[in-house]
């Protein structure tokens, strides 16, 4: 890994011109991640927490066409769609965030590539900002992040004072990224840098990651779920919010009889419907089963797959549930 040193003021002039070749370019606001239309907007707050919502929507959105159909008398057209990915440029993604397309990747290029991700997360570069603040909710540490973790960013921004920056070239693609710039760029050393991260006051691991599989593994039957299950809403607001939840639903729309489109939209596992089968039946009848599928997909299913937990310990499911379920406490004390 290299690093170098850039003015706050350089690294500005770097947007702005991205700005003005066409880039899309976001930045973590209050409710979401903006796109920024004129540098002012870009803050570079390390203390803030993480929006309500991720950047997931720009490689995965809430809803697309995947294909147009026209019925003829006899046969049926199909008119493709071909998604041209175009650059999106994350600035000061929150680093529980910066990993969030990379696990996404393992479901997306699994068994079949989704072209619609793929062709749109390669033209990402996500710039990932050190963290220095956090809330009760927030649990990066226990599922093998943390503040400062450069894991899913391709270079990586720690403040050295108020106007300037030490910047990490964590992949190719970034390094690539900032081959146009090097005139903004010093010679760095890591540990000035180092003497900040190690500053920066991480959660508390609040769970043994693998206990919590070991135990899923064991307590498919725990009444614990029932106790979940009858305050939880199934209103999946801790699925759109999270930033690597990736359920979704194809469903055919019908223009008229002869023409229509095939569309891919947002799902999630906790709504009633989400396996209800055409015959009726349901495999998923309660919520208990529902939320028991949810931590088990994030904790050991996905595990057992990729080899990856399915969560960043952001948080945002937690904060914004409307009956104050919060996934870090269910999971620490599971075992209790
Ligand atoms: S946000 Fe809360 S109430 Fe809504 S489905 Fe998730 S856990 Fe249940
Ligand atoms: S499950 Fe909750 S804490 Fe984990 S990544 Fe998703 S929103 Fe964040």
């Amino acid at each position: 890994m290299t690093e170098k040193i850039i003015l706050k003021d350089d690294f500005l002039k770097i947007c702005s011109d991205l700005l003005s070749k066409g880039d899309t370019l976001l930045a973590p606001g209050q409710a979401e991640y903006i796109r920024i239309k004129d540098i002012s907007e870009i803050i570079l707050n390390t203390s803030a927490l993480p929006p309500k919502t991720s950047f997931k929507s720009y490689a995965f959105p809430r809803s697309e066409p995947l294909l147009y159909y026209k019925r003829g008398k006899n046969d049926v057209q199909i008119i493709d769609i071909n998604v041209e990915g175009k650059n999106i440029v994350v600035i000061g993604a929150k680093p529980c965030d910066a990993e969030s397309l990379s696990i996404m990747n393992h479901l997306f290029t699994w068994d079949y590539e989704d072209e619609f991700f793929t062709a749109r997360a390669k033209h990402f570069i996500v710039i990932g900002l050190m963290c220095s603040n956090f809330d009760e909710y927030c649990f990066c540490t226990s599922v093998g992040t943390s503040p400062v973790s450069e894991k899913g960013s391709d270079l990586f921004l720690i403040p050295l004072d108020e106007n300037t920056f030490a910047i990490r070239i964590v992949t190719e693609k970034g390094n690539e990224f900032l081959k146009p710039y090097t005139e903004f760029l010093k010679d760095g050393n890591e540990q000035n840098s180092a003497m900040i991260t190690k500053k920066v006051k991480f959660p508390e691991i609040a769970f043994d990651k693998d206990e919590v599989y070991e135990w899923l593994g064991n307590n498919f039957e725990s009444p614990k779920w029932e106790n979940i299950g009858n305050v939880c809403l199934s209103c999946a607001q801790c699925a759109f919010a999270c930033p690597v939840c990736h359920c979704f639903d194809i469903v055919d729309e019908d223009y008229s009889y002869s023409e229509g489109r095939r569309m891919k939209n947002w799902d999630g596992c906790q709504f009633g419907h989400f396996t209800l089968h055409a015959s009726g039946h349901n495999p998923r009848d309660l919520q208990s089963k529902r939320y028991r599928q949810r931590i088990n997909h994030k904790f050991r299913y996905y595990v057992d797959r990729f080899g990856k937990i399915l969560c960043t310990g952001c948080g945002r499911c937690s904060r914004g549930c409307p009956v104050s379920i919060n996934i870090k406490e269910i999971v620490s004390n599971c075992k209790d």
